[in-house]
């Protein structure tokens, strides 16, 4: 190990900075923030260091670096851009015995400045000794995604409840399972809804019964289209942190993957012979049977859980059933698969409302407002329409869409395999079947699906024209 890691008490001690630019006044921030009484030396300041010793937050010493500016202080930084003075601090410093960083420069530095991780109390600081900084961001920026901003709250509450958490368990073995129950039960929980005061009191509650066996909880997760990318941060820490997690055949093989190893997995798509009906009833007896166990499910769906993906059915049964649970949204298809495209949903001119529509046109279902529907001036984003397709275009025009109005249909929207085929509404049937385009895909019918030949960037694309061979233009 070349350097010694140290987490130093800087409040109230005096601490000088050498330098009035850019890199000094970052420096005089942190330091300011862990509550060091900070000089900055130099002969001019950036306006918000001049604005920080106008108000006595900062002390600034005038002019060229003078050794007598060490005199009283415990820790020194050179941030000036001249070679020459920040050597001079440095060696000044060392004579006197004087911790000292030289920024960017660890050959003239008796400490450095990690990366961290800022969950106060909780603080997390990664050193690469100065050989590769630019890998210690990176280990930073992969840390602070595993843990949530709440994390110190929680902390901050393990503190102030230490002594009585103590006094009720003494005993080391049971004093550790509180601990686990506070890290990751309904006090963890509540902290990630917002709500602290709760928090506290389901500790303070806690505190005074005997320990419970621990309780599960159920995290409805949106996974978002496929493209891994698209995950939120909360999903992710979800799948780290899962004892099980209960997917839909929609969720891509590259997401599952990023799921904590040793989580059993369940595929609860809809099995042969099994109606909606009773695949439903399936998972909700399984939801509830692992939550009773005790265990963390992570409930896993394509895209949003509460955009045609029945989250709100599960959420009720869950609650009828006394299960806790939370709701981390995901990217749904319509926006995955628009960006995907390069189309623009709404529009200035073309398009001041989006409608996000399941297709359902057979006969004895169809109970959507086709008039509606088939107003100009809106996008219509239509799931589950790959078999209705030549229903869709047929009723969208005898309702008084224009027969040329735009569409795109992109299949596998943010997968690798993504195609996106556009042209005209009438031709809509005839084109998706000679390019033979299968679920999943996602239909958008506007002027704005018009922009996916000039602004597609991913996959491949068709242009299947305006129905006169020429390609389509959005009108200017
Ligand atoms: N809850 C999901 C939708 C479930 S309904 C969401 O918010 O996205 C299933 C339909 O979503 C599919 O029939 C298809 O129309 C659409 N869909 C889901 N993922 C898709 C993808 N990667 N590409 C294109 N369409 C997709």
């Amino acid at each position: 190990m070349k350097l010694f890691p140290l987490f130093a008490d800087l409040n109230g001690r005096p601490a000088l900075v050498v330098g009035g630019g850019a890199v000094a006044e970052r420096k005089t921030l942190a330091l300011l923030e862990a509550g060091a009484a900070v000089t900055v030396g130099a002969p001019g300041l950036t306006p918000a260091l001049a604005a920080l010793a106008a108000d006595g937050r900062i002390h600034h010493h005038p002019g060229r670096f003078d050794p007598a500016w060490l005199d009283a202080v415990w820790l020194v930084v050179a941030a000036t851009d001249d070679t020459g003075v920040n050597r001079e601090v440095s060696e000044t410093a060392e004579a006197r015995r004087l911790f000292c960083n030289v920024v960017d420069d660890p050959a003239l530095s008796s400490f450095q400045v990690p990366s961290i991780v800022d969950r106060s109390p909780v603080i997390v600081a990664i050193s690469s000794s100065g050989v590769a900084p630019v890998l210690a961001r990176r280990l930073r920026e992969r840390i602070e995604s595993l843990f949530d901003h709440t994390l110190g709250q929680l902390a901050g509450l393990a503190e102030r409840y230490r002594q009585r958490i103590r006094a009720g368990h003494p005993d080391l073995g049971a004093r550790r399972r509180f601990y686990d129950w506070l890290l990751d039960g309904p006090v963890a929980g509540l902290l990630r809804q917002q709500r602290p005061d709760q928090a506290e009191a389901a500790l303070a509650t806690a505190l005074d019964q005997p320990l419970r066996p621990a309780e599960g909880s159920v995290v409805l997760v949106g996974a978002g289209p496929g493209d891994p990318g698209l995950l939120t941060l909360k999903a992710l820490r979800a799948l780290n942190e899962a004892d099980v997690i209960m997917y839909d055949r929609l969720v891509s093989d590259d997401i599952m993957a990023l799921a904590r190893r040793d989580a059993t997995r369940v595929s609860v798509g809809k099995q042969p012979g099994e109606d909606h009906h009773a695949t439903q009833a399936r998972i909700h007896a399984l939801l509830v049977e692992h939550a009773r166990a005790g265990r963390r499910v992570v409930r896993l769906k394509g895209g949003d859980a509460f955009i045609f993906g029945r989250g709100g059915e599960e959420l009720e049964y869950l609650r009828e059933h006394g299960v806790r649970y939370e709701v981390v949204p995901g990217i749904t298809a319509a926006l995955a698969c628009a960006a995907y495209a390069g189309i623009p949903l709404t529009h200035r001119e073309h398009a001041q409302s989006v409608r996000l529509v399941t297709a359902h046109c057979r006969d004895d279902e169809d109970n959507l407002d086709w008039p509606a529907l088939a107003r100009e001036k809106q996008t219509l984003a239509f799931y589950m329409g790959v078999g209705q397709l030549d229903a869709l275009s047929r009723r969208l025009i005898s309702h008084g869409r224009a027969p040329d109005t735009p569409f795109a249909l992109i299949e596998n929207g943010s997968r690798p395999e993504q195609r996106v085929l556009s042209g005209a509404v009438k031709d809509l049937p005839d084109l998706a079947r000679a390019h033979g385009i299968r679920s999943p895909a996602l239909l958008i019918v506007g002027e704005v699906a018009g922009l996916a030949s000039r602004l597609q960037w991913f996959g491949s694309h068709i242009d299947g024209g305006q129905g006169d061979g020429q390609p389509q233009r959005l009108a200017a």
